[in-house]
């Protein structure tokens, strides 16, 4: 078996860009920690070109990635009891979720699934680290699974792709390049026209587009704009997005701690390092004082953030994986076990702990489990039909020739149903007259914020002295939804 040597902390480093370099290569072990990955000593950008991954995980974040771009590309077409699977309609403040219509009435639910997310957050970050930025975000999803492969396609692996950008401006270089960036923008901007039916449905997005364009001059330099953006952050931005501007990854530091499961470089058994004779057998390299790492910097060339897992977890690592498929692929080629990087905690790999469920898990399951249920029981009693009250501006008494005293209101009733819903108002106390004006009854339409006048009159003596407490219901057929509690005015005695 191999040493289990310690690891020295001034150890393994990358210096420069992150194509493969030969093992034998002198390096600056203790560099590591001045400056990026992505970025020289005087703080200036190097461009990284990871090698192609070939390995099982790569393949299985293949299949899950398809099956993510399948989600978004098709959401907008999928319709769940009518209603899109997602829809974040800002400009009329309508969202639908999973089917369900939310309004701005229902801000306390968006609340709580706020607190949700960022509590779900950390209870899987804490336990399982930046799993969600390997698998499932959407910048390493497009970056690494589309625009990268995109990449190779045409401008090959990452030595021919060093080389392209070296080579003189020539006619074959000029015509990749066009290409390469020419479906890069495509993309973006059909990605963007996506995002965009995620926000004002698909059938309207059909309708701007088969609009001659002069309509929608507004949208359509908008659009342009949007795709430009994501053009220039997956074919000049890229990793950086991850380092510079995502604040998950920044808050690593806080959540993680030595139980949490990161993909990790195991230095018990990887150092000390050193590069591989051919004839030595690996069965035997123990002997000679050295562990399962052959300093090949296979895991560096294929890292898309331009970092070296050896030297530990680090900020600019989104966990996609790479490293571990290429360091399987010499482990296998040497004939030593898989698995030199791997998924593990710090206490896994050097005290052989599998995952501990901690306090501090517990604490964030429990408050998480408390804030699911909340959301839960909000989500399923929340009603239908959704009525508020209000006077009408401005307004204050007046008394009538027979003696009776009346007040304005303005009623504003929320449909979030995807049906026509009748509705009636009745004056539950004190006894009196409650008029619907201009309508006999109101029928408010699916989905739709309906407004109208209310005049309630009460006789003086059911009135109190200033203001008299009023209990409205909020009926539709006859079942009654919902409670509402004004004041109607009068005159002080
Ligand atoms: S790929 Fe594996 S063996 Fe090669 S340098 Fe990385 S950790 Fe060491
Ligand atoms: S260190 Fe490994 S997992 Fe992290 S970003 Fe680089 S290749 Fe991906």
């Amino acid at each position: 078996m191999p040493t289990h040597l310690k690891p020295d902390p001034t150890s393994p480093g990358k210096k420069g860009a992150v194509e493969a370099k030969p093992a034998a290569q002198e390096i600056n072990w203790s560099d590591f920690r001045d400056h990026l990955g992505t970025a020289d000593r005087e703080g200036r950008r190097q461009w990284i070109y990871p090698r192609k991954v070939i390995g099982r995980f790569f393949r299985w974040r293949t299949w899950f990635s398809w099956l993510l771009l399948a989600i978004m590309f098709a959401g907008p077409f999928i319709t769940l009891r009518g209603n899109p699977l997602l829809l974040m309609n800002i400009v009329e403040r309508k969202f639908v979720v999973f089917g369900q219509i939310f309004w701005p009435q229902d801000m306390i639910i968006f609340a709580i699934a706020v607190l949700v997310f960022v509590v779900s957050v950390l209870v899987f970050t804490t336990a399982f680290g930046r799993l969600w930025c390997g698998w499932a975000c959407p910048q390493t999803v497009m970056m690494e699974m589309v625009f990268r492969k995109l990449e190779y396609l045409i401008e090959g692996d990452a030595h021919q792709q060093r080389a392209l950008d070296q080579a003189p401006w020539t006619a074959p270089k000029i015509f990749k390049k066009i290409s390469k960036h020419g479906l890069f923008y495509a993309l973006s901007f059909l990605v963007g026209n996506v995002l965009l039916s995620y926000i004002i449905g698909w059938q309207q997005l059909y309708q701007i587009i088969t609009d001659p364009p002069a309509q929608h001059v507004t949208g359509l330099s908008f659009m342009i704009a949007f795709s430009l953006l994501f053009y220039g952050i997956f074919a000049r931005f890229r990793e950086q997005a991850c380092t510079f501007i995502c604040p998950y990854g920044r808050m690593q530091s806080l959540l993680l701690d030595e139980n949490s499961i990161v993909v990790a470089y195991d230095h018990t058994r990887g150092e000390n390092r050193a590069p591989i004779k051919r004839e030595q057998v690996f069965a035997e390299r123990w002997q000679t004082g050295h562990g399962d790492c052959i300093a090949c910097n296979h895991c560096v060339s294929v890292c898309p953030t331009g970092i070296d897992i050896r030297n530990g977890t680090q900020m600019e690592c989104v966990h996609c994986t790479a490293c571990m498929d290429a360091c399987d692929n010499v482990m296998t080629k040497i004939g030593a076990p898989r698995g030199l990087i791997r998924y593990a905690s710090l206490n896994g790999i050097e005290r052989r702990e599998p995952l501990r469920f901690t306090p501090r898990l517990a604490i964030y399951s429990v408050v998480l489990t408390v804030l699911v249920s909340l959301f839960a029981v909000l989500v399923f009693s929340r009603s239908d039909v959704e009525a508020t009250l209000l006077r009408a501006p401005g307004s204050l008494f007046q008394q009538m020739p027979d003696g009776h005293f009346s007040n304005l209101y303005t009623v504003k009733v929320v449909n979030k149903t995807s049906r026509d819903v009748p509705v009636e108002l009745r004056l539950e106390n004190p006894a009196g007259n409650l008029q619907v004006m201009g309508t006999g009854n109101i029928i408010v339409p699916s989905q739709k914020l309906a407004e109208y006048s209310v005049l309630i009159e009460l006789e003086p003596a059911a009135m109190k002295s200033g203001a008299t407490p009023l209990f409205i219901g909020v009926y539709s057929h006859g079942k009654r939804l919902q409670n509402l509690k004004t004041s109607f005015l009068g005159p002080r005695n």
